[in-house]
């Protein structure tokens, strides 16, 4: 997925020094200030009290639940105590779901229990549930595949592995199944679509998750079974008789309702109306407290505002923290911020994000134009003695930055060890005890050094070209 860093690296020298008019280079105070609020990071930052007293005093925060309002109050709550300048909300509309509860059994040939969570905003079954036979599809294409005869009244199994990456890189081959799973499996005519769960563990836990569900005519219920269910059913068909399951759902969808945006503001001394984007989101899925997903980064870049508003003086631009809301269910938050700020977009001088758990940061990737490479260069001085290396051109910054990327904001993306984040991604097991302290000091001292230096610099970044070098 990424070219071999040691060419990258290669490539960016040879263009900068060649062609390229240098940006002004970050002066020797700076640099030092970015040092020290490193350095005071990797002593004494606490993240970790931040992610502790989000799980702890609120919880599960799907959008659009109680949980999703306590999460807002909370955040408003902590950004003043931690002294930004200003802490304010936007209101953002999401779409509403209760989930109910989701029983899944197999009836024949070897009757027992599985273990099986409801895919985000699924349909319930009838009253009293359905039984049905399984076919099974080694992934989402083969489904798309295949005839209606093949699944009509059946329940379409969905049985793709995803793999384990320190990038999370098997994510995308394997995500396709629940993002277009149900669809498929509707437009088919199947009863209802069980899918192996995106994840890489072998614990017995479902994965849940968004799907897409807008314009499909006659949705059909739709559930993540946990990856020792999927062994199970799989060996079971292998035994060549008709393998037929239950399922029991009780879901209910409901109209659209308010959910908030929260920002927090450290004022900018000269610019204030030019502003370095720094996020995460707010809301989580139901089942776990979301500790990783997103607790961790949603306490990374409160405690990076922390750090820098503690500063003898304010830095020459605005650093904002926006938690998003509703990321989970399609960068809803997102996308309703850009819209509201089209208006600034020329002053976002870049984004950032934290979202992919509590992992310590290994790679420093940008989306730059060429002649801003260097800026890159002299945060990476700062960042190589965290066991941080260069990375590529072509970041999106996180899930909820990739909006701003298309519309050409330069990004910064701080990538972080993602081998177990999977393990517990979207599942009751995304808990606080996944959150090692130390890892979020290291993750809080690149932030620092990135955020302070962007905020701090005399140039500005400019604007993304539509074709860069990557
Ligand atoms: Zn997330």
């Amino acid at each position: 997925m990424f070219k071999p860093l040691l060419t990258l690296t290669g490539a960016f020298i040879a263009t900068t020094a060649i062609s390229i008019a240098q940006a002004k280079p970050l002066p020797q105070e700076d640099l030092s200030v970015a040092e020290v609020l490193r350095d005071r990071a990797l002593a004494s930052s606490d993240a970790y009290s931040i992610v502790e007293s989000l799980t702890v005093e609120v919880g599960p925060r799907r959008a659009g639940t109680e949980g999703d309002r306590r999460a807002v109050a909370w955040a408003q709550e902590k950004m003043k105590s931690l002294g930004f300048d200003r802490v304010y909300t936007e209101q953002i509309e999401v779409p509403r779901w209760t989930r109910g509860h989701a029983h899944a059994q197999v009836v024949s040939p070897y009757p027992q229990p599985l273990v099986v969570s409801s895919l985000g905003y699924s349909v319930a079954t009838p009253k009293g549930g359905l039984t049905a036979e399984i076919v099974e599809f080694p992934d989402v294409e083969a489904l798309l595949q295949a005839s209606p005869k093949q699944v009509k009244g059946k329940i379409a199994f969905i049985n793709k592995r995803m793999e384990k990456a320190r990038t999370g890189e098997g994510y995308g081959p394997a995500v396709q199944g629940r993002s277009k799973g149900m669809r498929a499996a509707a437009e088919k005519g199947a009863a209802a679509l069980l899918l192996r769960s995106v994840g890489t563990d072998s614990d017995r836990f479902a994965h849940t998750g968004m799907m897409s569900i807008n314009d499909v005519e006659n949705p059909v219920p739709a559930l993540a079974l946990s990856a020792p269910d999927a062994n199970l059913l799989e060996a079971m068909l292998k035994r060549g008789k008709p393998v037929e399951v239950k399922l029991d759902i009780d879901n209910q969808r409901h109209s659209d309702g308010p959910s908030f945006n929260v920002i927090g503001e450290i004022t900018g001394r000269e610019k204030p109306e030019e502003v370095m984007i720094i996020g995460a989101h707010l809301d989580s899925w139901d089942e776990g407290t979301g500790a990783l997903d997103d607790g961790a980064g949603v306490a990374i870049v409160m405690e990076t505002a922390r750090l820098i508003a503690e500063l003898p003086k304010r830095p020459r631009r605005t650093l904002r923290v926006v938690l998003f809301g509703a990321e989970e269910i399609g960068l809803v938050g997102a996308k309703q911020y850009l819209d509201a700020h089209r208006h600034e977009l020329d002053n976002i001088i870049a984004i950032s994000e934290s979202d992919f758990g509590a992992g310590k940061i290994w790679r420093f990737d940008t989306r730059l134009p060429e002649s801003k490479f260097d800026i890159a260069d002299q945060m990476m001085q700062l960042l190589a003695p965290l066991g941080i290396e260069r990375g590529h051109n072509k970041s999106y910054g996180g899930p909820d930055s990739s909006v701003f990327v298309a519309a050409g904001v330069p990004a910064f993306g701080l990538y972080q060890d993602g081998t177990d984040y999977f393990d517990y991604h979207h599942t009751p097991n995304d808990t606080l005890d996944k959150v090692k302290p130390e890892n979020l000091r290291q993750n809080v001292a690149a932030w620092v050094v990135m955020s302070f230096l962007a905020t701090e610099m005399e140039d500005n970044l400019g604007r993304i070209p539509s074709k860069i070098k990557e």
